[in-house]
Formats: C-alpha cells, structure tokens, sequence
C-alpha cells in the first residue's frame, strides 16, 4: 500500500481540527465529495465552534439537506460543537477518551481527527472500505469495525498505522469495490482468500500462486518482529535478569 498509495491523504476539506470533525461527522454513510460540497456554506456561516455552538439546527439541516441522515447530523454538529465549548473551552480536545464524549465522534472520526489533525496515531480508523478489505483478506472476523480494529492493531505494526485509512479507501474504490472488486487487477490476489469469491466478481483471468493467506503473512511477520524485539531485549538485559 505504501508503494502504491505514497501520498494517501484526507480527502475531506477542513482548515482546522473543529472543520475536521464535522467534516468527518459528517462522511458517515456518505460520500467526502458530497460533504465537500456543503461545508464550505457550512463553515462560512459558522466557522469556530462557538459560532456553530449557537446555529439553529434546522438552519444547519437545511445546507446539509443533501447528505444521508442529516436530521441526526445536523443536531450532532451543534451539539459537538455547543460540547466543545461548554467542556473543552473551545478547543478541540487531543485524547480518544475526550474526543469520543462528542456527539456523533465514534473511534473512526477520533482516530481521524487525532492523525490528520494533531499527529497522533493511537488506533486505525476503520471505515466501510477498512473493515471490508480487512475482512476479505482474511485479517479479521469481526462483526463490528470496533472489534476488528483490535484484530488490525495486533497484526499491523504500529508505524503503519497512519496511513493505512487513506491508503485503503482508496484500495477499495480503485480494486476492492464493495460490489465488483477487480481481482484481476489487484496486487493482493495470491495473498487472499476471497480472491474471485465475492460474488458479481469478473471471472479469473490470472491464476493465483499459493504463497499463504495475508493473515498468515501478516501474523507471521508480526511474530517475527515481537521476536526479534524480545531477542534484542534479551541481549541487551543485564545477565542476572537473563
Ligand atoms: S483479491 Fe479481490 S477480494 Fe481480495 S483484496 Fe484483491 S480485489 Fe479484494
């Protein structure tokens, strides 16, 4: 991914770690380009928190009209925002335990918020594309994108994390489609399992090599690195404690 996707970044507009939120508040079961469209209206009548704090929902519902649930959205945005100033004086707070006490802001949005905006990678932000892939791969069984993030954060070495949202997103859209994955085209296909499984998937004009599945891969490289960190340790650790 990092070789295909080097540059993978937010595609959502914001300006700052308040923009940010709502713009990602607003993505749920939608697409970022539609909210691109109406948070620039959004933002310009109500661009700090406090101003947003003090918009009448149906105002906000009325510019948001296009998105999917946007009844729910616009009174999450004020009430995200009138918390922001009511709790954390008008700053976006910096933690996943702060930042997920805002309404609408679940464990994606905090992940994207701390990431994007303030540099902090303390999870995976797994969306509809992540928690798709993950499971064709085989990466997970989870039912939840909750739980199958813990089973990502095992087998994905933490410097990886950052990116693996923006660059899986756009997996999903350029190969791994939610309803017609090229297979054909992708670059995992000797690695998973689903490959030419899912159902309206093309027929198979490559073959696949048998070189294990990417859980196995993946788990296996995890090992190894838990196990070259604990031979170092125990190199490095004074004989008594050997
Ligand atoms: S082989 Fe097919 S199902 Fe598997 S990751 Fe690639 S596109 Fe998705």
């Amino acid at each position: 991914m990092n070789q295909r996707y080097p540059a993978a970044e937010c595609a959502l507009h914001y300006t700052d770690p308040f923009t940010l939120v709502i713009a990602v508040l607003l993505s749920a079961q939608t697409t970022d380009k539609a909210v691109n469209l109406v948070t620039p209206t959004l933002f310009e009548r109500w661009p700090t928190p406090a101003d947003m704090a003090a918009a009448p929902v149906a105002e906000v519902a009325e510019i948001i009209h296009r998105l999917g649930f946007y009844k729910t959205k616009s009174r999450h945005v004020v009430e995200c925002a009138q918390k922001i100033v009511a709790d954390f004086d008008g700053s976006v707070p910096r933690t996943m335990d702060e930042l997920t006490t805002l309404p609408g802001v679940g464990r994606k949005t905090a992940n994207i918020v701390l990431n994007n905006a303030f540099g902090i990678v303390e999870g995976i932000a797994v969306d509809t594309h992540v928690f798709r892939i993950a499971t064709r791969l085989g990466l997970t069984r989870a039912a939840t994108p909750a739980a199958a993030e813990k089973d990502l954060l095992e087998i994905i070495p933490h410097e990886l994390w950052g990116p693996v949202n923006h660059q899986w997103v756009l997996f999903g859209r350029e190969i791994c489609d939610a309803r017609k994955p090229h297979c054909d085209e992708c670059p995992l296909l000797d690695l998973c399992p689903s490959a030419f499984k899912v159902s309206g998937n093309p027929k198979p004009h490559r073959s696949r090599k048998s070189t294990g599945s990417a859980a196995s891969t993946a788990r296996k490289s995890s090992a190894s690195r838990k196990s070259s960190k604990r031979a170092a340790s125990t190199k490095s650790a004074p004989k008594s404690q050997v």
